[in-house]
This record gives structure tokens, sequence and C-alpha cells, in this order.
């Protein structure tokens, strides 16, 4: 018998329910499809790059990145989807058995990186108006906090008090996750990633930006911390194409992105309405997304499944109980998912 690590031995695979779906809302993708741009750069520079790796730590993609943040090169790192920045930073600054804090509910990847790098996951309740729990995030001494905001599954967002509080008394790394800040009224704190020593800040291609197929996300934190997470990372995270399309959306796309934000932004709060119509009530949010507690959420979202809609089913989550998130952009899609909802409820 061969012995595996004892870590890993009850570790699942991530498994989402993805039975293919006509309206697939379950994964807060930009449901506009992908940036004009990308057409073009598979067009004219799919073939040629194949052969050959790309430039380790891609210093193009870096350069793309610091030009749309607005800062230095030294203050970008990038990787393998925001997945991989948040994997690779848990692993640079953690040593095994050492605690990662985080507000709960949250994103779920949070702990399952934390279990594959021999870490302790230790959720704190989000407090009942959704704000973190500074001392208790503190009280758990945890070398390094995880805050999402707008934060996944809620919506919901930290307050910059909140934040700037835990930042300031942190032991070690503040990670803030803004994976969907682009679709937030404020409540972006790329400030702190540039002025604050322990603040590093991800953000991601994936959602507002079209292109999670393509893998790409990125961090903006202080060049001593940069440098740690890009120990972390190894050289060839990128594909050749992914650095490619993902340059051209943030030098190009920027307005056509900030269109696609706008309108889901509008439906989210159509949505909202006709939710509260059929006498649910979802929870304030400022993502591309809502999440509605639904009692028996399980069993509503296979049978909205059945009728060609694939929502995102949460169970028991703390402080909401069973949920539904479900993803916005053009407004048909949502109307689909109000009309499968009603028929199943
Ligand atoms: N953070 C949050 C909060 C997310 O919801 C997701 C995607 N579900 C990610 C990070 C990772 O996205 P990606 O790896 O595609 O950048």
């Amino acid at each position: 018998m061969i012995a595996f690590r004892d870590t890993y031995r009850d570790i699942p695979l991530y498994s989402p329910a993805k039975k293919p779906c006509r309206v697939d809302l379950s994964d807060n993708t930009n449901l506009f499809g992908p940036p004009p741009s990308a057409e073009r750069v598979l067009r004219e520079e799919g073939l040629q790059r194949l052969s050959r790796y790309p430039a380790g730590y891609a210093p193009d993609l870096k350069r793309a990145v610091a030009a749309y943040a607005g800062v230095a090169v030294e203050n970008v790192t990038t990787g393998c989807g925001s997945d991989d920045v948040i994997d690779c930073a848990l692993r640079a600054f953690l040593e095994p058995g050492d605690a990662v804090a985080y507000p709960d509910p949250t994103f779920v990847m949070v702990p399952l990186f934390a279990r594959l790098s021999a870490l302790r996951p230790v959720p704190v309740p989000l407090k009942a108006d959704h704000d973190l729990d500074v001392d208790g995030l503190l009280a758990t001494g945890a070398k390094l906090l995880y805050v999402c905001t707008p934060n996944n599954p809620t919506g919901t967002v930290a307050s910059r008090a909140a934040l700037e509080r835990l930042v300031d008394r942190a032991p070690g790394v503040v990670l803030i996750d803004q994976a969907y800040v682009e679709f937030a009224k404020g409540g972006d704190f790329m400030d702190l990633a540039r002025t604050r020593p322990n603040v590093l800040v991800t953000r991601t291609m994936s959602k507002a930006f079209g292109l999670a197929g393509m893998r790409v996300g990125w961090a903006v934190g202080a060049p001593a911390l940069v440098a740690e997470v890009e120990k972390a990372r190894g050289p060839y995270k990128h594909t050749s194409l992914g650095e490619a399309v993902a340059i051209a959306a943030l030098t190009e796309d920027v307005p056509w992105m900030e269109a696609c934000v706008a309108e889901a932004v509008e439906n989210r709060e159509r949505l909202r309405g006709g939710l509260k119509a059929l006498g649910l009530d979802p929870l304030p949010s400022e993502g591309n997304f809502l999440l509605v507690p639904v009692p028996e959420a399980r069993r509503v979202g296979e049978a909205m499944r059945e009728r060609n809609v694939n929502v995102r089913v949460f169970e028991r989550l703390p402080g909401v109980g069973d949920a539904l998130r479900i993803g916005c952009g053009p407004w048909p899609l949502m109307a689909s998912a109000l009309k499968a909802l009603k028929e199943v409820l």
C-alpha cells in the first residue's frame, strides 16, 4: 500500500452541479460573453505562439495590469485565475499547521485551498449586518486573514471602517479578494494594497471581463509581498493565448466591460423586484449575482435544472440558511430564471 498524505484523506474534489443547461446562471461569469478584442487576438495570434513557452512570470501581462490598476509593475503578480493567486498566497505566507481565518460564509474554495496546503481553516461568522467581525477575526491569531468584498456568495460588502481596523491590527497579511469589485458602488480597496505593507488585493479576468475560460487572475500589493507570492507560484502559470487575450481586454475593452457591468447591475435590481414579487427576499448585493434565501434550496435548484436553468444551490449557510445564488446578465436569462422559479416554488 502506498501511504498517501494524512491531511489529504478527506479532501473532496470541487464539484458544483454542472448539468449542461440552456441558461447557466451558476458561476457569476459575464453572461454577455467574451470581450470584443478576444476574437481578433485569437485570429491573429492563435497558432504562432503555441509551440514555445510564454515568458516566465508574465512581464507583459503585469505591465498591462499595472497600467490598468494605476500601480508599478513591482506591485503586481498574476496567476492561473485568482484561484491560483489565492492558493499561492496561502502557501507563501503560512507554514503547514498555521491558521487561515475568514468570514463565514465566503468563497468556498478558501477552506479547500487551506487544506490543500495543510493549513487550518478557521471560519468566523459574518455579523448580522453582513459586516466583518473584526475582533473575532483578530482573536483567531491567524497570520493570514482572507476577506472577500463584495462577498461570494452573499453579495454583501465589508465596510471601510471595519476593513481598515482589521488591516491596522492584523498580525500578518490581509488578503482582500475583489473578484466582483467592478460591479460595486465604491468599496474598491486598491488604495490599501498600494499603501499598506500587509495588504494583497486579488482581482480576476473571469467575471466582469468575460474571460473565465482563459484562467487569468492578478493581485496588487507591496513589492515585498508580491515577491513572496511569485516564489510560491512558479514561472509558467498562463497560456500564451490567455496572456495575450487578457492584455488586449485590459488595454482595449474597459468601456465594453463597464457597459456589461452597468447592464448586469440594472438587471440585478430588476431581478430583485421579480423575486420580491414571488415573496422572496434577496440579500443586498454589490456583485453580479443575488443570494436569495429559499427553503429546500436543493430540491428547488434541481427542479429549476429540469427546466433548463442552472443556479447555484447553498444549503444551511451560516446566518442565511438554504439559498440560491443567481448570476445576473441579459434580461431574457433573468426572465427564464424567474419563470422556472415561479413554476417550482
Ligand atoms: N474569488 C471569488 C470570490 C470567486 O467567486 C471566484 C470564482 N468563483 C474566484 C475568486 C476565482 O476566480 P478565477 O480563478 O476564475 O479568477
